[in-house]
Order: C-alpha cells, then sequence, then structure tokens
C-alpha cells in the first residue's frame, strides 16, 4: 500500500479486482452478477484497450441507451468506474460512481484543463486486469471539462478518489492502462501475474 494512501477514504481501489472475492465473501446472487458483467469487459490484450476513442458528436436516444447500459455494468461489476473502451465502443465517454448509492455520472468528451502540483501515489486496480493491484501516482486535485449526456458543458472540480478515477478513466479513452504509470518493477510482476491467470484460465 501507498505511503499516503490513509489520507483517502475508503474504497481505495479505482476498479476493485477479482481478488476481492477472496478478501471479503460476496452475496452469491452478488458474485453472480458480477461474474456476468466482467465477461462483458474487455480484458487486457484486448486491442481495444490500446486504442484511443473518438469524440461523441451525437447526443441522442442510442447515447443515452449506452450510458444507461454501462452504468449497470459498473455497478454489477462493483466498479467505482468504466470507460467505453472497455467494453469495446470507441467513444470518449465513461461512467463513474465514488459514494456508494449515489447516481452515476457519465462525462462525455472529458478534457483535462487543470491538474494541480501535488500528487499522490495509491493502488488502483482495474477492471480490465483482474487480479492485478500496482502503485499509481496521480495529481490530488484536477478540474475536467466535459459534455453531460444531453450535450450540455460541465465542469468537475474534483479531489481525491473521485479525481483518480476520473484521471483513470480519461487514461482509458487514450488507450493508457495503469501498467503505463506505474513503476518498472511493478509493472513487470502484473506482467507476470496477467500471464500466470491467462494460463490457469486455458488449463481449466
Ligand atoms: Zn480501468
Amino acid at each position: 500500500m501507498a505511503e499516503h494512501a490513509n489520507e483517502v477514504p475508503e474504497p481505495v481501489e479505482v476498479e476493485p479486482s477479482e481478488e476481492d472475492d477472496e478478501q471479503h465473501e460476496l452475496d452469491p446472487e452478488v458474485a453472480a452478477r458480477r461474474e456476468a458483467a466482467l465477461a462483458q469487459i474487455r480484458t487486457f490484450g484486448d486491442p481495444v484497450l490500446r486504442t484511443a476513442a473518438k469524440p461523441v458528436e451525437r447526443f441522442d436516444d442510442e447515447l443515452a441507451q449506452e450510458i444507461a447500459r454501462m452504468g449497470a455494468l459498473m455497478g454489477d461489476a462493483l466498479g467505482v468506474g468504466l470507460a467505453a473502451t472497455q467494453v469495446g465502443v470507441l467513444h470518449r465517454l465513461f461512467v463513474y460512481r465514488v459514494v456508494q448509492g449515489a447516481p452515476v455520472a457519465a462525462l462525455i468528451n472529458p478534457e483535462v484543463e487543470w491538474a494541480g502540483s501535488e500528487k499522490e501515489p495509491m493502488e488502483e486496480g482495474c477492471l480490465s486486469l483482474p487480479g492485478v493491484l500496482v502503485d499509481v501516482e496521480r495529481p490530488i486535485h484536477v478540474r475536467v471539462r466535459a459534455l453531460d449526456p444531453e450535450g450540455e458543458a460541465v465542469l468537475v472540480e474534483a479531489s481525491g478518489l473521485e479525481a483518480r478515477v476520473i484521471q483513470h478513466e480519461i487514461d482509458h479513452l487514450d488507450g493508457v492502462l495503469i501498467l503505463d504509470r506505474t513503476s518498472r518493477e511493478e509493472r513487470k510482476e502484473a506482467m507476470r501475474r496477467l500471464r500466470e491467470i491467462a494460463a490457469a484460465a486455458e488449463a481449466a
């Protein structure tokens, strides 16, 4: 765990990994829903995760449905953020919810307008990298310009976990993963773990 991790309230993982299942036993129904959701989320090795998404231009029913579907998937997967690229859609949009029970927020065509100089390392997971947790250093405060699902301009000032989730998801829209944001050693260890998981899945 990173040095300053205790400054941000729980949960600290951006997108909880499958390891969680072992740590706190999930209700079987919740676990089954989570598994079904994870099966629809692209994982490491899928080239779509390395592809930059294109700006959204049409704010229609189709977009509203896409956002609703992503929000439901994120909820079922017990994640706090999900980018369109993670479900194979090359749209610059993501959904997130850092407070349990709060409505799901969607940001479209987001741009980091300003990031504070103060940075903090924290352990992050990713729904597309099940079983992997790595330390990632990011600015603590950011200001993001985006559009809402109706196409109206919004300005989001975020700090702590919310700022971290937003930066993690914007990275996805640029084809960037937490593996690119961690130390060489942690990246190596994560790659080893990913290979192990892939081998185990093949053997099963
Ligand atoms: Zn992710």
